[in-house]
């Protein structure tokens, strides 16, 4: 296996395209890195994602989680800048709470304690979500 080979699922990664630099100077491609975020996601129960528009994604935009709730502060964040909260279903069906401040789309996020507002079964919703982003290992 060469550093050109996803350590992941072994698929080609293109020149500068989707590789990211993992431990001992090994790649995943796009897609693993994105299922690997999801599972340290649900692991964890916190985490970092970016807030764009009305949703909630990834770095690469790969897994992405619609905003159900946004509030607005103009100058929440301190320092005179702004300060976003988010509400979305998370990687594992529960209610996540995203911050965001000043001009990056950066936000931290985190699972609420709370039970989800959805009536999805949470399980049932982490293993579509799951699976979604896995597609690409079968084929
Ligand atoms: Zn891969």
């Amino acid at each position: 296996m060469t550093d050109k080979t996803c350590a992941d699922c072994g698929a080609t990664i293109e020149d500068g395209q989707s590789a990211v630099l993992r431990e001992k100077g090994k790649r995943v491609c796009y897609s693993c890195a994105a299922l690997r975020e999801f599972d340290d996601l649900v692991r964890r129960g916190q985490g970092v994602l970016y807030l764009t528009g009305s949703e909630l994604t990834n770095w690469t935009g790969i897994m992405r989680f619609n905003v159900r709730l946004e509030t607005f502060s103009k100058h929440g964040g301190g320092f005179g800048s702004q300060r976003t909260d988010a509400w979305f279903t998370g990687p594992d069906g529960h209610t996540w709470h995203a911050i965001n401040r000043g001009d990056m789309d950066l936000a931290r996020v985190r699972r609420v304690q709370a039970d989800t507002y959805t009536r999805l079964d949470p399980r049932a919703y982490q293993e579509a979500m799951r699976k979604a982003l896995a597609a690409h290992l079968e084929g």
